[in-house]
């Protein structure tokens, strides 16, 4: 019982040490100086998949040797879409992509588990340069929001937000299993609102249109989001890719489009990524087409971020492939701009996301109807030992001991 009480004190003593962490100083700084010069870092990258599409890829520390002293930070997260390999159909040939085969996709939540157990194999000063993401719910699900909260409390300390999650995507949206996912869906405005209401970043696919230009003025799925977008003013939404894709080529007006988000007050919470070297190829097409991506980033510096959308990348020149494609790009900025694409917003955005999220796992634990029990249990998990405690090494807790007391 003495452990108990000890376990209990302990836990309220360092979680409130990290929500009382200082933010970043580099938060909501638009004119943070760039510092290429004395730094070595290239950038941050908001867009990486340590798994494939059947929960394959590269450990975290193989991961950080790739990164080398060329990246800063990264946001992490594995698929949630698993490729199932359905012998009657494919046989002995084992599908790892989704275009490899035409059975079915299906949502797989155990990869959060998977993303949460690599990070927490890093000692407290390598997971700084980490930002974990919840990826695993399915966004038709009215109970996806419980499964996030689930997650943050299972592995408090670990992740930032939520995503990339999936809404329409080419060849992807009709093999998944079950409901087609849909911008209409109320599952989808819980997850958004929640993800206000914690603070939690969101990465969300969703392609502006059809395989096919839908026809119309409109591509097909651009006002739906607009409507959602708008509807979260709290929720910081980070649309990866501007909605572009492999097919999803930008119409002549993409960037007007942009443009209609950018200058409207009421969209201040969403930002763009653009990750993948399929959206790269559109950007440095030819000298003009840069010119027009440039002029409209230079504008609005603040809402623009990189990422490479690797996933799982076995060699540097691989994991950096998109990095170098914006080389024309990278030119065409202003420095200032350069710099928050490829560095600053990233640290703005996601140093807040932690400081909110850590602040409401802390919240959970005080408002829960058996704070004792909740605190013991907490504390007690291989998790919340490996993110906070065991050792007083971890920068994040004051009093930090579990079960080696000094
Ligand atoms: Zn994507």
């Amino acid at each position: 019982m003495l452990k108990s009480k000890f376990y209990r004190i302990f836990l309220a003593s360092a979680l409130t040490s990290i929500a009382l962490l200082p933010v970043s100083s580099t938060v909501a700084r638009s004119d943070a100086n760039p510092r290429e010069n004395q730094d070595s870092v290239l950038m941050n990258d908001v867009h990486f998949h340590l798994d494939n599409y059947i929960q394959e890829g590269i450990p975290i520390g193989e991961f950080l040797k790739l990164m080398g002293d060329k990246v800063g930070r990264v946001a992490i997260f594995g698929i949630p879409l698993q490729q199932k390999w359905d012998y009657f159909v494919d046989g002995d040939r084992s599908p790892d992509y989704y275009l490899l085969s035409d059975t079915e996709l299906y949502y797989y939540s155990f990869v959060d588990a998977i993303v949460a157990t690599e990070y927490l194999k890093l000692s407290p000063e390598q997971r700084k340069r980490f930002d974990p993401m919840i990826t695993g719910f399915n966004p038709t699900d009215m109970y996806a929001t419980d499964h996030i909260k689930r997650v943050l409390k299972i592995y408090p300390g670990v992740f930032s937000g939520i995503g990339e999650f999936t809404i329409h995507k080419e060849f992807v949206s009709p093999k998944v299993a079950g409901h087609t996912a849909s911008l209409k869906n109320e599952a989808l405005n819980r997850v958004f609102s929640l993800a206000g209401d914690i603070g939690l970043a969101v990465l969300i696919h969703c392609d502006i249109d059809t395989n096919r230009p839908a026809p119309g003025p409109r591509p097909a799925y651009l006002d739906d989001l607009k409507t959602l977008f708008r509807s979260h003013p709290k929720t910081t939404i980070i649309w990866a890719h501007t909605g572009l894709g492999r097919t999803i080529s930008p119409r002549p007006e993409h960037l007007q489009y942009l443009a209609e988000i950018l200058s409207d007050p009421a969209y201040n919470n969403v930002v763009f990524d653009i990750s993948w070297d399929e959206v790269a190829k559109y950007v440095i097409k030819d000298p003009e087409t840069t010119r027009a991506w440039a002029n409209l980033l230079n504008k609005y510096p603040d809402r623009f971020l990189f990422g490479s959308d690797a996933v799982a990348p076995k060699t540097e020149a691989a994991y950096l492939k998109t990095y170098q494609d914006y080389a024309p790009l990278w030119k065409a900025l202003d420095p200032k701009t350069s710099y928050q694409i490829r560095i600053g917003n990233y640290e703005r955005i996601f140093d807040t996301a932690r400081q909110k999220v850590r602040s409401w796992e802390q919240k959970q634990v005080s408002l829960d109807s058996r704070p004792a029990l909740s605190a013991l249990t907490l504390a007690e998990t291989p998790s919340f030992r490996a993110a906070f405690g065991g050792s007083c090494s971890s920068p994040l807790i004051a009093g930090c001991f579990i079960e080696t007391p000094r």
